[in-house]
């Protein structure tokens, strides 16, 4: 289904007016600096691209910002682990439950036993994923997860922003005994540090907003992308990425963004989100500035007032 006749109206005339209302935001963000590199982004920027599965896009603000997927390429590691490996595997490795801890806590995988991480979008669990994509060593996992998403954003030119990826891989002392106690728990499969690349590599992957819309359009269709007609998901698969994205895509903020917002949703701590109104419409937003929780504090306010004023939520 596309934009309706007066979602076009009410976009076209008031997004660039809430896109600015919700800029004034980012004033009372940061943007993150544990990775020193993701600090550099413009903290005011915000920008939304929305596209239905007519391929109609609707935009505003700064969308040609490239900015780095982060916990965003999560969603979609998860996605490539179970088409390798089957349901079964997976979740013999990550659980299925929100932590209401940090995305990059460890508490629970010290305090919890068997010790698997509960869920596969923090980020132990999204390491645990890493470790499960199939090839023959990390340079092989990595160009299969870039090629994937690729074909995700139907856009061959996607490629890593390496000072990111630099950046991450020197300072990420605590995803590192994160891993290693992953590793110790008899979670991880392989090498630590070569699982550890893999993960790097996925996160320090370069989008637009456009390019999110366009990923999320393929989750929104049930695996099919609907500007090619290809299939590149099996819908079960979508299906249980699309619940996570609900329960924990915006980490520990993951129950208020679905009585604020009420889509699923995934977030990165480059400011970026990717959501969707199933069956209708991908949106990709970046806004650099980050509230307490890690999520884009404009870009959150912005998928309020949209959500909220075209009745957008699944609830
Ligand atoms: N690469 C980041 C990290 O591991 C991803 C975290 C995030 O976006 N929340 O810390």
């Amino acid at each position: 289904m596309s934009f309706t006749e007066q979602e076009v109206e009410l976009l076209s005339r008031q997004l660039p007016l809430w896109v600015e209302a919700s800029k004034v935001r980012s004033a009372y963000g940061k943007t993150a600096s544990y990775i020193p590199e993701l600090a550099k982004a413009p903290q005011h920027a915000l920008g939304i691209h929305l596209i239905d599965t007519t391929g109609t896009a609707v935009s505003s603000g700064d969308c040609s910002l490239s900015f780095t997927m982060q916990s965003i390429s999560k969603v979609f590691t998860l996605i490539l682990a179970l088409m390798d490996n089957g349901e079964e595997a997976v979740f013999q490795k990550v659980g299925m439950e929100p932590t209401g801890d940090n995305f990059n806590s460890m508490l629970k995988l010290e305090l919890v036993r068997p010790g698997i991480p509960f869920n596969p979008l923090i980020n132990a669990g999204a390491i645990a994923i890493s470790s499960l994509i199939h090839g023959k060593d990390s340079a092989e996992k990595s160009s299969r997860i870039l090629s994937f998403f690729q074909a995700l954003a139907g856009n061959d030119t996607l490629t890593y922003d390496m000072d990111v990826y630099r950046s991450e891989s020197d300072t990420a002392n605590l995803n590192r005994s994160m891993a290693y106690l992953l590793k110790d728990n008899g979670v991880l499969e392989g090498q630590v540090e070569e699982v550890l690349d893999v993960y790097f590599h996925h996160c320090s992957i370069q989008v637009t907003c456009s390019d999110l819309a366009r990923m999320a359009l393929v989750l929104a269709n049930n695996g099919t992308d609907p500007v090619t007609g290809v299939t590149l998901i099996p819908r079960r698969y979508v299906q249980i990425a699309k619940t996570f994205m609900i329960t924990c895509g915006m980490y520990n903020a993951s129950g208020e963004f679905a009585i604020q917002v009420g889509l699923p949703a995934k977030s990165g701590v480059s400011g970026g989100i990717l959501t969707m109104v199933p069956g209708r419409l991908g949106i990709g937003v970046v806004g650099p500035a980050l509230n307490v929780k890690g999520n884009s504090i404009a870009g959150v306010h912005l998928l309020e007032t949209i959500s909220r004023e075209l009745d957008w939520s699944l609830f």
